[in-house]
């Protein structure tokens, strides 16, 4: 059955009955202003409670998911995550407060915030937080308004940001949004930030050098200490993209290689299952000088008790309704204190060690240009396949077929032809085997048949589409295609 829910439509059918009205009936127009009123009623189907489950789970059954598959999506930390933390944040006690209710009646929920805080001050050495950022990129802009801030506290026009030509297309779009100007920094050969490209563009211009460490090549920038000195000497902060933070963990302190401010991804490093666009969670960490630029209101602990302070001459001012997305705070909240110090560090070392076995195996297939140890991630490159007309898109869409959720390709844009794989550290060897031996099989098909590749996915509802043309003019009634050919088997991968 593959209509849509508005084809399902059946005049009168409702999902809910409400009881008869037992209070005195008023129309609606002595209500409501006229011109608010609606001419026609609104556009929807009419359907039961099963139709609607129904057509959504048989919908949801056709996606991939972390539930369902493994997803190596390098960059997004598509790990598992316990579903003990979804639990607890949907908690009536806490999932059914309201922002406006009262400090008096919401200790509990401004305790586990402020704790919070101190959690995240505590795992990365800075000395204070701001949970309101929603994501990665708001927290990056946020970050960006309180360099912007402390410059001009200090009267001085620094126009520039320094952004290596490795880094995420949010970091760039952050500046720019912010109203800086992104001067690039090409890397060295070793896929890392080069100390001579980094002195040549250093000035009194430069607000700040915004980097990511482990790099999104999953390198770690062993110059750190020497970069973050560098642009310190010339007045100049240190931004941190902290989204990588899941290979650091327990090992080390952002603070401590220098780092002035960063934001951390929650939903990608601390427990939220993320992915189809949101909720997340990015709060803003900064060093004691850069604290009274932080967004208001902060949580203060005044003795005992817990409360909101909205003064902050030199805030930046908010950045979100209310305290954020408090939901994914709170399962972040629960996910540190359940591993605790030493289990965070564990998460990390494992998710370092299954990046480095994934990435061994790999290099027996297919080259890996910036070949270094890795910590939670590593980038490979597909262009030998290109000498029979294969691309990193053909074999991500083949890997759909083998039951596998396509790692990101084409990014970082320093490596032709890049597959970019994040096995996180919920992962088992037998499932990191399983994928290694899937790979090997499209590297064989590559040179063998390379016509299959180009027709993948073929055992999917839908096959290869023209993605602009499905973003632009979607058509969402999909029909099986009498013309594509038959999905080319290979033999049982577990067999
Ligand atoms: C995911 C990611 C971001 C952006 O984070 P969002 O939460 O998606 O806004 C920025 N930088 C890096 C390196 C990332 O992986």
């Amino acid at each position: 059955m593959d209509e849509l829910i508005f084809e399902q439509s059946v005049p009168g059918r409702c999902g809910v009955a409400f009881p008869p009205c037992d209070a005195p009936e008023r129309p609606l127009e002595q209500l409501v202003p006229s011109a608010a009123l609606r001419q026609q009623p609104p556009r929807l189907p009419e359907v039961a409670e099963f139709d609607v489950i129904r057509h959504y789970t048989r919908l949801s059954q056709r996606n991939f998911a972390v539930d369902t598959h493994f997803y190596p999506l390098g960059s997004c930390t598509m790990k598992y995550n316990p579903k003990l933390n979804d639990r607890i944040a949907a908690w009536s006690r806490f999932a059914w407060l309201h922002p406006s209710q009262p400090a008096s009646q919401t200790q509990g929920l401004l305790q586990m915030l402020y704790e919070l805080e101190q959690l995240l001050c505590g795992i990365t050495g800075m000395a204070a937080f701001t949970l309101q950022p929603a994501a990665g990129a708001q927290g990056e802009l946020t970050g960006l308004k309180i360099i912007r801030a402390y410059h001009r506290a200090k009267r001085q026009s620094r126009p520039v940001i320094l952004i290596p030509d490795s880094a995420h297309g949010t970091n760039p779009a952050s500046a720019a949004l912010s109203g800086f100007r992104v001067v690039e920094l090409a890397s060295g050969p070793d896929g890392l930030i080069d100390l001579g490209e980094l002195k040549r563009h250093l000035s009194n211009e430069v607000a700040a050098l915004m980097l990511t460490n482990p790099n999104t090549l999953g390198l770690f920038e062993r110059n750190i200490s020497a970069i973050t000195h560098l642009c310190h000497e010339y007045g100049a902060l240190v931004y941190l993209d902290g989204a990588n933070m899941n290979a650091l963990l327990g090992i080390v302190k952002p603070a401590e290689m220098g780092v002035d401010l960063l934001q951390l991804n929650l939903h990608k490093t601390f427990s939220t299952p993320h992915g189809g666009g949101g909720p997340g969670a990015g709060p803003v960490g900064v060093i004691a000088a850069l604290a009274d630029f932080l967004p208001v209101p902060r949580v203060r602990k005044v003795g005992a008790r817990f409360r909101w302070d909205a003064r902050g001459r030199r805030s930046i001012g908010r950045v979100h309704a209310f305290y954020g997305n408090v939901g994914v705070l709170l399962r972040a909240y629960v996910y540190i204190r359940t591993l605790g110090r030493e289990g965070l560090e564990r998460t990390s070392r494992a998710a370092i060690i299954n990046a480095n076995y994934l990435k061994a195996k790999f290099s027996r297939l297919v080259p890996i240009p910036f070949g270094d140890h890795c910590l939670h991630e590593f980038v490979a490159s597909l262009k030998p396949l290109k000498a029979s007309g294969v691309t990193a898109w053909d074999v991500a869409k083949r890997l759909l077929d083998y039951g596998y959720y396509a790692p990101t390709v084409y990014f970082p844009l320093v490596v032709e032809e890049a597959v970019m794989v994040e096995p996180t550290e919920t992962e088992s060897k037998s499932t990191l085997d399983a994928f290694v031996e899937a790979m090997a099989r499209i590297v064989e098909e590559a040179r063998e048949h390379p016509e299959w590749l180009k027709l993948a996915p073929q055992r999917l509802p839908t096959h290869r589409v023209d993605e602009v043309k499905a973003a632009r003019e979607p058509n969402l009634r999909w029909q099986p295609d009498a013309k594509s050919p038959a999905f080319h088997d290979a033999p049982s991968l577990r067999a």
